[in-house]
């Protein structure tokens, strides 16, 4: 594929003012929550339209103008459409749990998470921009509580403040972006006057889901709490549209390193060539894909999971036909941490030999005696 296939050219709906349009605070204002609303972007399906009647109470249905202009009008299986409209089949999951990672346990106060010594992922807020149909954090996200409250960040900050093994924080929730320039400026400098903290990382969905939230006084707020970094979430190369695109540009120039998060989801990105053309995609705005998460055991996501074998062989089939650079790690995290599924070209030992396959299926003996 081309650049320009991939890059998305900006559509702004007739009679809506481009300036709002491009407004953070219009695209929040007018975000869609009814079947009524979203069939002015594409043609529900009567399946769409009866899920989104019955399940948007479980768990929040909720979709930025911006994001629903980059889906495919007429095609059920659009891979945009598919991660945040409701689908039937989320009430057909048997092995579905709330909370798979146990985080709850992991938490040595109220919205931190520690399942590493130098690390956690203080989840700030419990909103997004959008509601993914597979989140992760559906425990938590979209509550109908709006915001945190002011004692419980301090709180986590006191914690942070007092363990002095915490090098790097990672702004979680929902989505740290959704703060107000004022209230995020105030976050980080209250956790950058924190002598051990050496680096803040951004966990945001909004570079996706909304870019215009990326304005150049957000970046100005960033870049004066540096080393800053930011780590995003596309999932499929057709998210890549040019307002993303020129948010991505907007951090970097602010010098944000970028990072991109992906999930394995069956039917949108479980196939070796669009996870190519995503990382790709990516390394073409300068974003550097890093990990792409096994989906976890989470209810009503039966339908979005991939076998862990076949998540494998289609990381093993990038190896060798990309840059390295392009191929995040495949992960699956767990109560204990984040675990690599790495195919295994690391054969072992015979003799003193170690045996390796190569990307091509190749087998190359090392001599490595003992
Ligand atoms: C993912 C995660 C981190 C960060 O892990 P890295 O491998 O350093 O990116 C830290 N804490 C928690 C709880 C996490 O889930
Ligand atoms: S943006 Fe992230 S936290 Fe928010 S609903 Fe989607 S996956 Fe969950």
């Amino acid at each position: 594929m081309s650049r320009a296939e991939i890059i998305r050219p900006e559509c702004i709906p007739n009679g809506v003012d481009p300036v709002d349009w491009r407004s953070f605070a219009w695209q929040m204002r007018n975000r869609i929550r009814t079947a009524e609303a979203l069939s002015q972007w594409i043609d529900l399906t009567p399946s769409e339209e009866s899920a989104i009647r019955d399940l948007s109470r479980r768990f929040r249905f909720v979709i930025t103008p911006y994001f629903a202009s980059l889906m495919d009008r007429r095609d059920p299986a659009c891979p945009l459409r598919r991660q945040v409209v409701p689908a039937a089949l989320e009430l057909e999951d048997p092995a579905g749990r709330a909370d798979p990672l146990d985080e709850v346990a992991h938490s040595p106060v109220r919205n931190v998470i520690r399942v590493y010594r130098d690390r956690v992922a203080f989840c700030v807020n419990s909103e997004c921009a959008l509601y993914c149909r597979f989140c992760l954090r559906k425990r938590m996200v979209g509550e109908p509580r709006s915001g945190m409250l002011e004692r419980e960040l301090e709180q986590a900050l006191d914690w942070i403040a007092q363990t002095p093994q915490i090098r790097d924080v990672l702004l979680t929730g929902g989505d740290p972006l959704v703060f107000s320039d004022r209230r995020l400026d105030w976050l980080l400098g209250r956790l950058r006057a924190i002598p051990h903290v050496e680096i803040i990382r951004l966990g945001s969905r909004l570079p996706v889901t909304l870019p215009y939230r990326v304005t150049d006084d957000l970046c100005s707020v960033l870049e004066s709490h540096h080393p800053v970094w930011l780590n995003t979430h596309f999932n499929h190369p057709a998210e890549i549209s040019e307002a993303a695109a020129a948010a991505c540009d907007r951090l970097l120039r602010a010098g944000v390193p970028l990072g991109n998060q992906s999930v394995l989801l069956r039917g949108i990105n479980d196939d070796p060539a669009v996870m190519k053309a995503l990382g790709e995609a990516l390394v073409r705005l300068r974003v550097r894909p890093y990990y792409c998460y096994q989906a976890q055991l989470l209810e009503g996501t039966a339908h979005f999971r991939v076998p862990i074998e076949r998540g494998i062989d289609i990381f093993r089939e990038l190896r060798g036909r990309t840059s390295g650079f392009a191929i995040p790690q495949y992960v699956l995290d767990t109560p204990h941490g984040k675990v690599p599924l790495d195919y295994p070209f690391a054969r072992g030992r015979e003799g003193d030999d170690f045996v390796v396959e190569a990307w091509s299926g190749e087998i190359w003996r090392e001599h490595n005696p003992s």
